[in-house]
C-alpha cells in the first residue's frame, strides 16, 4: 500500500467515525426530547399542580399555626425586599417523605433525584367520589387502567383524580367532616397500593388532604407506601387537564435536611 492509499484508508476511517459517532451519541430523537424542546415554544403543555402558599389553605384538623411570613427588608428602608417564613412541613401542596410514617426511613432531602421525575399515571375516580365520599380506589381500577394504557412503568407517579380540588380552599367542603369530626374524602386502598408498589412506582399522589381516605383511622396506606420507600404527594391542584396516560411529572420538594416532607412544586408536561 502506497502513502496515498494509507492516507485515504485513514481518512475513510475519520469519515466513518464522523458519520457514526454522532449517531451513537445522539440516537434518533425520542418523544421525550421533543417534549422538552417543545416547552419554550409552547408545543408542550406545562401545568403547575401546586397551590400558592399563604396562611389560608386547608390545614389538617387540629393544626393551628400553619404558616407565617414576616417582612425582613423593604425597598424603602433597605433598598431590597426579603421576607422570612415559617410553615408546617405538611401544609398545602406537599410531599410526604418515607420517614413520615414507620417503617419508612428516608428523609425528604435523601429521596434520590431520579425518583422525582417519572411518567404520570392518572386514575380518574371523580364519578365514584361524587357518589361515595368514603370511596377507596380498588385494585381492579388499577388493572383497568393497565388494560387501557398498558402496564404501569417502573418509576411512574400515580395520581388519584378525585375532583376534590374543586372544593379547595373551602375548609368545610374540602375536609367534609361529619358531626363527629370524621373527614370524608376518597383515597387509595391498601390493595391498590400493594399493586402499585409491585409495579415499582416512585410515588403516589392525590388532590385531597391525604393518600388514605378521609375516614381512615389507621393510615394503612401511609404505613404501607412510605414503608416501601415511596413518597406521597398531597393537596395537588386541579388534575382535570392532565391526561390519564402520556404526561410526565417533575416533582420538586424543598430540600429540607432531615425533613419528614415539605412544600413541593409539581409540574406535569405533555403534548
Ligand atoms: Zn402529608
Amino acid at each position: 500500500m502506497n502513502g496515498f492509499g494509507r492516507l485515504s484508508f485513514f481518512s475513510m476511517g475519520i469519515v466513518t467515525i464522523m458519520v457514526f459517532l454522532p449517531m451513537a451519541l445522539f440516537p434518533q430523537k425520542t418523544e421525550r426530547d421533543n417534549l422538552l424542546s417543545g416547552i419554550s415554544g409552547g408545543k408542550t403543555r406545562v401545568l403547575d399542580l401546586s397551590y400558592a402558599i399563604n396562611d389560608k389553605l386547608v390545614p389538617w384538623p387540629r393544626d393551628e399555626k400553619v404558616f407565617e411570613a414576616k417582612t425582613n427588608a423593604t425597598v424603602e428602608k433597605n433598598g431590597y425586599f426579603t421576607r422570612s417564613f415559617w410553615m408546617l412541613e405538611h401544609y398545602g401542596t406537599h410531599l410526604d417523605a418515607p420517614i413520615h410514617f414507620p417503617p419508612g426511613k428516608t428523609t425528604v432531602d435523601q429521596i434520590p433525584a431520579k425518583q422525582l421525575f417519572g411518567p404520570a399515571v392518572v386514575v380518574d375516580v371523580r364519578a365514584e367520589g361524587a357518589k361515595d365520599a368514603d370511596y377507596r380506589l380498588p385494585a381492579a381500577r388499577v388493572e383497568e387502567w393497565e388494560k387501557k394504557h398498558g402496564g404501569i412503568p417502573a418509576g411512574s407517579i400515580v395520581l388519584l383524580r378525585t375532583g376534590w380540588a374543586s372544593r379547595w380552599p373551602d375548609v368545610q367542603k374540602y375536609r367534609n367532616q361529619d358531626a363527629q369530626g370524621k373527614m370524608h374524602f376518597p383515597g387509595f386502598s391498601v390493595e391498590a397500593a400493594k399493586i402499585l408498589i409491585s409495579r415499582k412506582v416512585s410515588g403516589i399522589g392525590c388532590d385531597t388532604l391525604s393518600a388514605d381516605y378521609g375516614a381512615s383511622e389507621d393510615f394503612a396506606v401511609h404505613h404501607l407506601v412510605l414503608g416501601a420507600g415511596l413518597y406521597q404527594l398531597e393537596n395537588l391542584a386541579d388534575l382535570r387537564e392532565v391526561p390519564e396516560a402520556g404526561a410526565f411529572l417533575v416533582v420538586a420538594p424543598i430540600k429540607l435536611e432531615g425533613g419528614s416532607g415539605g412544600a413541593v412544586r409539581v409540574f406535569a408536561i405533555w403534548q
